[in-house]
């Protein structure tokens, strides 16, 4: 079943006056269940074709699905809905909250839905038992590795259990070894959950963990 489709999605951004063609006609089908990353150098378009499909940008041109959302056509509070209840987001700065620890920052969003204090700690206990970091749960960002508060950053992202998670550029800020562990985690929580994993790295590293491997240059898909 498909769960994402780009039809000759373009975005244009200007800057100052010049005209930055982020995307060009991008076409890209993904079906649920895929582990895919998406690779190619620093500015081509990674990011940007990332955040359009989790709703976080606007498209200049084309049509991009989400399962049955026609993400070009919601409007903020829609996107902000589906993004809330439906898409993972991992970032490559961790982006988690400095005086939470571990399992509050998993707690977030559920706490966001109004889920009830014992649902979220049964939740997201079992999750840090997944990321293998049970043990820290209590501890602070800042009291855990760059590897570690990731793996926090993975869990906060699929505790809900979306269909999908988008991760753009995780493991920049980490070494070879805890890029590789990272990886192996989402692999793993692929294979288990069944989740959809767009991954982006402008390192190849990446391409040895999916099942697919897309690349972009300039805008464009060079080779899926
Ligand atoms: P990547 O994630 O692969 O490094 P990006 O998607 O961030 O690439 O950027 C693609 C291109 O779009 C680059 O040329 C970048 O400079 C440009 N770009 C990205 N975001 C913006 C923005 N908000 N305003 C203007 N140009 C942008
Ligand atoms: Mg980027």
């Amino acid at each position: 079943m498909k769960i994402i489709q780009c039809n000759n999605v373009c975005k244009t951004y200007l800057q100052g006056k010049i005209e930055v063609h982020a995307l060009s006609h991008i076409n890209l089908e993904i079906n649920n269940g895929e582990l895919v990353s998406l690779s190619g150098v620093s500015g081509s378009g990674k990011t940007t074709l990332l955040n359009l499909i989790g709703g976080l940008d606007s498209i200049t041109s084309g049509e991009i699905y989400f399962k049955d959302y026609a993400i070009h056509q919601l409007n903020a509070s829609q996107l902000a809905d589906l993004r809330l209840n439906q898409i993972g987001f991992v970032f490559q700065a961790y982006n988690l909250i400095p005086v939470l620890s571990a399992r509050e920052n998993v707690e977030f969003i559920m706490q966001l839905q109004g889920v009830d204090a014992a649902t979220r700690k049964q939740k997201s206990m079992a999750i840090l038992e997944q990321v293998g970091l049970a043990a820290m749960s209590e501890r602070r960002p800042s009291e855990l590795s760059g590897g570690q508060q990731q793996r926090v950053a993975v869990a906060r992202a699929i505790v809900n259990q979306p269909d999908l998670v988008l991760a753009d550029e995780p493991t920049a800020n980490l070494d070879r070894s805890n890029s590789r562990d990272l990886l192996s985690l989402m692999q793993k929580l692929n294979q288990e959950l069944g989740t959809t994993f767009i991954i982006s790295s402008h390192d190849d590293l990446v391409q040895e963990f999916t099942t697919r491997q897309v690349i972009l240059e300039d805008g464009k898909i060079i080779h899926d």
